[in-house]
C-alpha cells in the first residue's frame, strides 16, 4: 500500500524534492538561532567585538529572509503537492468507479460512495505533504539541537531530553482523544442534518398526521447528541490544550531549575543556559508537528485503506479478448435458456426462451416483480446471465465489445433520470456531436419541442436544481429524444408504471410508435391498450414465460393475458365513469 501512496508521488517528484529540501533548510536555520546568542553572551558582548557583532546580526537578518522564503515554498508548493496528488487520486477513483458493474451501485449506498470520493482523500492530500515535512522537520531539529546541546554539556541534556519522549507521547494520546471526538461530532451533526432533510421533506405527511410533537422530539433528540458531543470534543481539545501548555512549563521550570545549578557551580556559563532555553523553547514545534503527524497519518491512512478497497473492487462484466465491434446490426434478438438471480436466494428467471426478429416488436407483460425489467437489462449486459446465451444477429453478446454493445441499444426507462444541465445537454447525451438541428429535429420526433420553445430559455433552459420543473411526462419525452439522437438498431421501453395525464399519454405513445420504426423493439408495457399491434405478446410471471402470442391470439385462448387485458379495461371504465 505505502507502494502505491508513493507512486502518486512520481509525477510531483521535483516540486516534492524542492519542498522537502526547503524544509530542511528552514530547520538548519532555526537551529543556528540559539547558536548565536550563545556566542553572544558568551564571547561577543563581553569580549568587545563590535565589528563582529554586526557582521552576526546582517548574517542573520540575510538567513531570515532565506528562512522566509523557504517558508512561504513550504507552506505553498507544499500544499500544492498534496493537492494535486489528492486530484490525480480523486480523478482514479471516480474513473475506476465508472467500470465497475450495476451490482456495485445495486449493493452500495451513494452517500457512501460520495463520502469515500470526497471526504476520504481530503485526508490523504494533507497527509501526503505535511507527513514527511512534518517527520523530516522535526527529526532534523530534534536531532540537530540534541547534538549540540549535547555538545555544551551532556549531563543537563540527558536530563532534560529524558523529558521529551512523555511529553510526545502524552500529545499523541491527548491528540487522538481530541481527533476521534470531533470525528464524532461530524458524525452527529450528518445525522441532524439528515434527520432535518427527512422532516422537512416529509413535512405534508407529518402535518396530515399530526405528528409534529413526534418529528420534534426525534429533532431534539439528534439535536441533544450533537450538542453532547460538542462538549465532550472541547473538553478533550482543553485537556490537550492545557497539558500540553502544563508540560511545556514544567520542562522550561526544569531547564531553569537544573541549568540555573549548572550554571551556579560553574559547569555552564550563562550563554549556554540561554542557548538551553532557546532550544528548549524550540522543542514544542518538534512535539506539535510530531503529534500532528500521528494523527495525520491514521486519518490518512485509513482514508487510503479504502481508496484502495475500492481500487481492488475488479468489475466482472468487461470486455473479452479480440471482443467484436458490432457494425450494420440488423437487429435480430434470441435469449436462449436464460437463468438469472440477482442473489442465491431466489431465482429471477427460469430457462427463458425467447426470439425477436428484426425490426419486431415484442411486449413484455405481466404481474409486477414478474422479472420483466431484469430481462431488459440483460441485454445490455448490466447483469450477466448464470446460465444460457443471449445473441444479437446470432453473435454472442458475450463476444461484443460492450460499448459496441450498448452502442446499439437504446433504453428508455422506467424512470428518467435527467442530468442537471440544460435540455439541450440532456438530449445531447444520445450523441454528443450532433448538431442544433438534429437535436431540434429529434425532440420534435418525441413531440416535446414545442413545450421546449415555450420554456423561458427554450433549449438552453436548466433543469433540475435551480431549474425548472418537469413533470414525468416531459421528462420521458426529452429520454425519448435523447434514443432518437442515438438513433440505435434495438429499442428497450421500459413504460413509466405511474400512471401519466391523458394528453402526456397519447404524446408518449405516438412518440415511441415513430421510435420503435424499422428498429428492433422490445417493449415492457403496464397499460395493455398500448401493445394491440405488438407482433408478439410475452406473459412472464415469476413462473416463466406462461403465454405468447399477438393480442388476438392470446385473447382467444382465454388465458392469464385475456384475464389482465379485461381486468384492465374494466378499471380504465372505472376509472372514468
Ligand atoms: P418487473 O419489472 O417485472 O416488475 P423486476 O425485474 O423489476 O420485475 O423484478 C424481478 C424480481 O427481482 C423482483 O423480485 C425484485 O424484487 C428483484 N429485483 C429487481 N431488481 C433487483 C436488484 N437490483 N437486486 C436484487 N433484486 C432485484
Ligand atoms: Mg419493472
Amino acid at each position: 500500500m505505502i507502494k502505491l501512496f508513493s507512486s502518486y508521488y512520481k509525477p510531483h517528484k521535483k516540486l516534492f524534492i524542492i519542498d522537502m529540501l526547503c524544509a530542511f533548510f528552514m530547520a538548519v536555520i532555526d537551529l543556528v538561532f540559539p547558536m548565536v546568542t550563545r556566542s553572544l553572551f558568551n564571547d561577543i558582548l563581553p569580549n568587545g567585538k563590535i565589528r563582529t557583532f554586526y557582521i552576526l546580526i546582517g548574517t542573520l537578518f540575510i538567513l531570515y529572509i532565506l528562512r522566509a522564503i523557504f517558508n512561504y515554498v513550504v507552506d505553498y508548493w507544499g500544499h500544492v503537492v498534496g493537492t494535486r496528488m489528492e486530484a490525480d487520486m480523486r480523478n482514479d477513483l471516480f474513473s475506476h468507479i465508472q467500470t465497475l458493474d450495476t451490482k456495485y451501485f445495486d449493493e452500495t449506498k451513494t452517500g457512501h460512495i460520495m463520502s469515500r470520493v470526497v471526504n476520504d482523500l481530503r485526508e490523504i492530500s494533507e497527509l501526503a505533504h505535511h507527513g514527511p515535512e512534518d517527520l523530516f522537520l522535526s527529526v532534523i531539529m530534534i536531532i540537530g539541537s540534541f547534538i549540540i546541546l549535547l555538545n555544551i554539556e551532556w549531563r543537563l541534556t540527558l536530563i532534560i531530553f529524558a523529558f521529551i519522549p512523555m511529553m510526545i507521547w502524552f500529545a499523541i494520546k491527548k491528540r487522538e482523544k481530541m481527533s476521534n471526538a470531533f470525528r464524532n461530532v461530524r458524525k452527529k451533526i450528518a445525522n441532524v442534518n439528515s434527520q432535518l432533510e427527512n422532516s422537512i421533506s416529509g413535512i405534508r405527511v407529518a402535518k396530515s398526521f399530526a405528528n409534529e410533537e413526534y418529528e420534534m422530539r426525534k429533532f431534539f433528540e439528534g439535536n441533544r447528541e450533537f450538542k453532547e458531543s460538542r462538549e465532550f470534543a472541547f473538553k478533550s481539545m482543553a485537556e490537550f490544550f492545557t497539558g500540553i501548555n502544563f508540560l511545556s512549563n514544567l520542562l522550561n521550570l526544569l531547564v531553569i531549575a537544573v541549568g540555573g545549578m549548572f550554571v551556579y557551580r560553574e559547569l555552564i556559563t550563562l550563554g549556554d543556559l540561554v542557548a538551553y532555553i532557546l532550544y528548549i523553547n524550540f522543542f514544542m514545534q518538534p512535539v506539535r508537528r510530531l503529534t500532528q503527524f500521528a494523527q495525520q497519518f491514521q486519518l490518512g491512512m485509513t482514508g487510503f485503506e479504502r481508496f484502495v478497497q475500492i481500487l481492488d473492487i475488479k468489475p466482472e462484466i468487461v470486455d473479452k479478448e479480440n471482443s467484436i465491434e458490432l457494425k450494420n446490426v440488423k437487429g435480430d434478438i434470441e435469449l436462449k435458456n436464460i437463468t438469472f438471480s440477482y442473489n442465491q436466494k431466489e431465482t429471477v428467471l427460469k430457462n427463458i426462451n425467447l426470439s425477436i426478429n428484426a425490426g419486431e416488436t415484442v411486449a413484455l407483460v405481466g404481474p409486477s416483480g414478474g422479472g420483466k425489467t431484469t430481462l431488459c437489462h440483460l441485454i445490455p449486459r448490466f447483469y450477466d446471465i448464470e446460465a444460457g446465451d443471449i445473441f444479437i444477429d446470432e453473435i454472442n453478446i458475450k463476444d461484443i465489445a460492450i460499448k459496441s454493445l450498448r452502442k446499439n441499444i437504446g433504453l428508455v426507462q422506467q424512470d428518467v433520470f435527467l442530468f442537471t444541465g440544460t435540455i439541450k445537454d440532456n438530449i445531447l447525451y444520445g450523441k454528443p456531436e450532433a448538431t442544433d438541428n438534429e437535436v431540434i429535429s429529434a425532440a420534435k420526433k418525441a413531440n416535446i419541442h414545442e413545450f421546449i420553445m415555450k420554456l423561458p430559455n427554450q433549449y438552453d433552459t436548466h433543469i433540475g436544481e435551480k431549474g425548472v420543473k418537469l413533470s414525468g411526462g416531459q421528462k420521458q419525452r426529452i429520454s425519448i429524444a435523447r434514443v432518437f439522437l442515438k438513433n440505435p438498431p434495438i429499442l428497450i421501453l421500459d413504460e413509466a408504471t405511474s400512471a401519466l395525464d391523458n394528453e402526456s399519454e397519447i404524446k408518449i405513445q405516438e412518440a415511441l410508435e415513430k421510435l420503435s420504426k424499422g428498429r428492433t423493439t422490445l417493449v415492457i408495457a403496464h397499460r395493455l391498450s398500448t401493445i394491440r399491434n405488438a407482433d408478439n405478446i410475452v406473459v412472464l410471471t415469476d413462473k416463466g414465460i406462461q403465454e405468447q402470442g399477438n393480442h388476438d391470439e392470446l385473447m382467444k385462448k382465454q388465458g392469464l393475458y385475456s384475464r389482465l387485458y379485461k381486468l384492465q379495461f374494466h378499471n380504465i371504465t372505472d376509472e372514468i365513469t
